[in-house]
C-alpha cells in the first residue's frame, strides 16, 4: 500500500470537528478527478453495489438477476455489468491504483493456433464474445500495456499546487483562496485550526467516492465518520419542479411508450410497464460515464444529493493552466462511450470514443487488431445496438428494479393500494419531451424515480 498512496494534508478546525480545506498536488486531484471518467455501472461494481444511490444499485441488480434469454448475448450483460472506460489506461497511471487493481484493464482474444497465427487477430473487453475466425469463445485474457503518459500529471498540471473544500471544489491554491474559505465558514481564530496529514491508498479513495455521490461534507465525514454533521441535502423533495433541461441538444428519431399506474390520490407512481426500447434506454445508462451524465443536467446539477457535481463544475471552471491539456479536461467533462457501446436509440447520445493503438509483447507482436462487435460477433443485426432483445415487456418499480413482467408478481408485490384508487397512463417519450429526458439522465445518479413523477406533472398540464 505504501508504494502507491498519497499524503493529503488536511487543515482541521478542531473546535466544531469539520474539514477546512485540503491542501493537495496533482497525484491527489488526479484520482479524484478520475471518478468523472467512470460509467456509472463501473461504480456501482467498485462500491460493492451500495454506491448510497438506490435507484443506480438497483437498476444493477436488475441486469444481473435479468435471465440470459432476455439479452442480445452473453456479453451484452458483461457489458452493462463491468463497462469499460475509455479513459481507463490513463488511470492505470493513477498514483492510487483503485481502478487498475480492483479493475484490471484486460483484453480477449482467442486462444486457438489457427487464430493467433493469422496476420488479423480479433479482440474484445469482455471474455463472453466468439471469436470472429473459428466461433470458439475469446477467453485468452491479455494485459493491455499500461498507457505510457508523457511527464507532468494525468488530467491536471503536476506544477500546480491545489486546494480543495468539504464540498469538493477544487482551486488553484492561493493565500487569498485559503483566507476566503476561512471566512464562509466564519473562522477568527486560527488556534482552533490543526494538520492533519492523512495516507490515501485505494481503500481510502473507494470512500471518497462513495461519499462524494451521497454527502455534501464529503472530507468531514471521511475524517470524523462517527461525527453529526450536517444532513445531506434531500435530493427527492423539494426543488423537482424547478430542474429545467440543460445545453446539449438531445436527439430522438423514435418515440418510446411506457404505462404508468398511478394511485390517483397523490399522482404517485406505483409502477411503469414498458418494451425492450425503453428497457435499453435505461440500461444503457450503465455504460455512460459519470462525468456525461453530469453534464447533460449542466446548469442544474445541484440538486443532486451528493456534491460530486461541485468536482465536475470545478474541472469546468478552472483555467487552463490547471490541465495538462484541453483534451485532458475533455475526457473530465465529456468523457465518451467505450466503442460498440452505444444504444442507437438513447435519446440522450453520447459518442463512443475511438481506441485504436496499442502495442501487445510476446508471441502475438506485429499483428493487426481488430475489436468484434461484442452485440454482434457474427456480424449479424446488432439491432440498434441494442443490449436486451426480447419481445416480453418488463415492469419498472419505481425505484427502478426492472423484471420482465409476472402479471401474478406484480399483483402481489407492487400495488399496495385499494385497485380502485389505480389509474393507467401512457406516456409517450418523444423529440416534443425531450426535455423530461433530460432529467431522466439527472434522475439515474440516485432519484431517476422522478422520471416518472416528472413525466405525470408534465402530462397533467
Ligand atoms: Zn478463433
Amino acid at each position: 500500500m505504501s508504494s502507491s498512496s498519497i499524503k493529503v494534508r488536511f487543515l482541521i478546525d478542531k473546535e466544531r470537528k469539520r474539514v477546512v480545506f485540503v491542501e493537495a498536488g496533482s497525484a491527489f486531484v488526479d484520482v479524484l478527478f478520475s471518478f468523472l471518467t467512470l460509467p456509472l455501472g463501473s461504480i456501482v461494481r467498485l462500491l460493492n453495489k451500495q454506491s448510497g444511490l438506490v435507484s443506480l444499485d438497483n437498476l444493477y441488480e436488475s441486469v444481473v438477476q435479468l435471465d440470459a434469454e432476455h439479452l442480445q448475448n452473453d456479453a451484452c450483460k458483461e457489458m452493462l455489468l463491468h463497462p469499460w472506460s475509455v479513459a481507463a489506461r490513463q488511470c492505470g497511471n493513477l498514483k492510487i491504483k483503485y481502478i487498475y487493481e480492483l479493475y484490471p484493464v484486460l483484453f480477449y482474444i482467442c486462444r486457438e493456433n489457427n487464430c493467433l497465427i493469422q496476420s488479423t487477430i480479433y479482440y474484445a473487453y469482455t471474455s463472453t464474445v466468439p471469436c470472429g475466425s473459428c466461433g470458439n469463445l475469446m477467453d485468452f485474457e491479455v494485459d493491455w500495456p499500461k498507457k505510457i503518459l508523457d511527464e507532468g500529471g494525468i488530467f491536471v498540471n503536476d506544477t500546480v499546487d491545489f486546494i480543495m473544500t468539504d464540498d469538493l471544489r477544487v482551486m488553484q491554491s492561493s493565500f487569498a483562496k485559503g483566507l476566503s474559505i476561512l471566512k464562509e465558514m466564519q473562522i477568527q481564530d486560527a488556534s482552533i485550526l490543526e494538520e492533519r496529514v492523512i495516507d490515501f491508498g485505494t481503500k481510502e479513495a473507494l470512500d471518497l467516492l462513495k461519499r462524494s455521490l451521497i454527502s455534501k461534507n464529503v472530507l468531514t465525514e471521511f475524517c470524523f465518520p462517527d461525527a453529526c454533521v450536517e444532513a445531506s441535502g434531500d435530493s427527492s423533495s423539494s426543488n423537482k419542479d424547478e430542474i429545467v433541461a440543460g445545453e446539449a441538444e438531445p436527439e430522438a428519431e423514435n418515440e418510446i411508450i411506457l404505462e404508468l399506474f398511478l394511485n390517483k390520490r397523490n399522482n404517485e407512481v406505483l409502477c411503469a410497464e414498458v418494451g425492450e426500447d425503453f428497457i435499453n434506454f435505461l440500461f444503457s445508462f450503465l455504460t455512460f460515464p459519470l462525468g456525461s451524465a453530469l453534464g447533460f443536467l449542466s446548469v442544474n446539477i445541484s440538486h443532486l444529493g451528493g456534491c460530486i457535481h461541485n468536482l465536475y463544475s470545478s474541472a469546468k471552471s478552472m483555467s487552463s493552466d490547471c490541465f495538462k491539456s484541453e483534451i485532458c479536461r475533455d475526457m473530465l467533462l465529456t468523457p465518451k462511450l467505450s466503442t460498440f457501446y452505444e444504444y442507437k436509440k438513447q435519446i440522450l447520445k453520447l459518442k463512443e470514443g475511438l481506441l485504436k493503438e496499442f502495442i501487445v509483447s510476446g508471441k502475438i507482436t506485429g499483428k493487426t487488431f481488430i475489436e468484434q462487435n461484442p452485440k454482434s460477433p457474427k456480424g449479424e443485426k446488432d439491432n440498434d445496438g441494442a443490449f436486451v432483445t426480447s419481445s416480453k415487456r418488463f415492469m419498472i418499480s419505481d425505484n427502478l428494479r426492472v423484471t420482465p413482467l409476472s402479471l401474478i408478481s406484480s399483483m402481489c408485490s407492487e400495488i399496495d393500494i385499494p385497485i380502485s384508487e389505480l389509474v393507467r397512463k401512457e406516456v409517450s417519450m418523444d423529440k416534443t419531451k425531450s426535455v423530461q429526458l433530460k432529467i431522466a439522465a439527472g434522475e439515474i445518479l440516485g432519484i431517476m424515480d422522478m422520471l416518472f413523477s416528472m413525466n405525470f406533472c408534465t402530462m397533467k398540464q
